[in-house]
């Protein structure tokens, strides 16, 4: 039998390069082989941008499409909206009596998301809402409610696979054996950097490639992008390890013309601006194929179809799991 996997995005916005590198990539090659839960967390959205909702449904399609023209073959892949599995909202409840304040606070991606977000607001956490703080025991739910085995994470992200173990480790222990302990699925993919030269691309550090974007805006943000700073004319030798432009070269273009922009660098026999050209060329060669996709899911309706599917699909089974759940907690009239 396929083992089952869950995973799942946050509609706050379309996917760039970072997300198709760093985790979409991974899914394309696991689709085939398990039996696979992706969750459009739009209530996970709206513990950081509850006073958006608009912003919030609209993203919930944006990203669905974004995925879809990526490859996520929703005949393999059950996509679907967190906030129409009411069981998940349950289970979160449940959960709730089995983590302590104190251990969320301690939980280390919990902790670099607050200090981003002091950073962002300046106002010494104050407006770190009860809904934020409890993010990963919803995420627990997320994954025990479909019983997901293998959860596809990178680095950054083990604390709050952690976290879900213990939760399952303590219902467990109490209740009776229920609930399905989850192993993670390292990626090795890498974390995709910033136009800038930010270790990490990010939409909220507005240094970020989308797959949506057009011919124009490719150019500017490519024209712009972070080179060797020593390298000052045309014919100065330079690193490109420390160049964003080759950089890309190394995500989008072929092994020929990797080496060539490396070594031609190096010995000081290209010029900034050619190089820049050369990658404005292929980026739009890697995401005319994406972008062509796309245009199939153009109209909501067919998108509205997908994910009516892939939701009824997730609700038959979050209805078994709760039954089990209420059962061990005595809670089944
Ligand atoms: P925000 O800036 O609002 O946090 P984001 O652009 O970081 O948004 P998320 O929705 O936080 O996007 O990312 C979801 C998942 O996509 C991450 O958990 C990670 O797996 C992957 N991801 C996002 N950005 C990158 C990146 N630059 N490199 C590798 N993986 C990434
Ligand atoms: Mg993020």
């Amino acid at each position: 039998m396929k083992k089952t996997i869950l995973t799942g995005l946050r509609p706050t916005g379309n996917l760039h390069l970072g997300h198709y590198f760093g985790a979409c990539k991974n899914w394309l090659n696991l689709q085939d082989d398990y039996n696979f839960y992706l969750e459009i967390a739009d209530v996970q959205a709206l513990t950081d941008n509850f006073n958006n909702p608009e912003k919030v449904r609209e993203n919930v399609y944006e990203i669905t499409k974004d995925l879809l023209a990526l490859g996520i073959d929703p005949n393999k892949v059950n996509i679907f909206i967190q906030s129409q599995i009411k069981e998940i909202a349950e289970l979160t409840i449940f959960y709730s009596n089995l983590v302590t304040v104190s251990r969320l606070q301690r939980n280390p991606t919990v902790k670099t998301e607050i200090a981003q977000k002091k950073e962002l607001f300046g106002n010494n956490g104050e407006s770190i809402t009860y809904g934020f703080l409890g993010y990963p025991v919803s995420q627990a739910a997320d994954i025990t409610c479909f019983e997901g085995e293998l959860v596809p994470v990178g680095e950054d992200q083990l604390p709050l696979l952690e976290q879900c173990r213990e939760i399952v480790r303590k219902f467990n222990s109490i209740y009776g054996n229920t609930l399905i302990e989850p192993e993670q699925l390292l990626s090795n993919s890498p974390r995709v950097k910033g136009l800038d030269g930010n270790d990490k691309m990010g939409k909220s550090l507005g240094n970020a490639i989308y797959i949506i974007d057009d011919e124009e805006t490719i150019k500017n943000k490519i024209m712009s992008a972070v080179t060797d700073p020593n390298k000052i004319k045309k014919d100065d030798k330079a690193n490109p390890e420390i160049c964003m432009v080759y950089y890309y070269h190394k995500l989008v273009n072929n092994e020929d013309n990797i080496n060539k922009v490396c070594s031609e660098c190096k010995k000081g026999e290209r010029g900034c601006v050619q190089c820049k050209k050369e990658l404005i060329e292929a980026m739009n060669n890697f995401l005319k194929p994406i972008q062509e996709r796309r245009k199939q899911f153009e109209d909501n309706k067919v998108v509205e179809e997908i994910l009516d599917k892939g939701t009824k699909n997730a609700q038959l089974k979050a209805k078994e799991t709760i039954s089990k759940v209420k059962e061990a907690m005595k809670i089944n009239y």
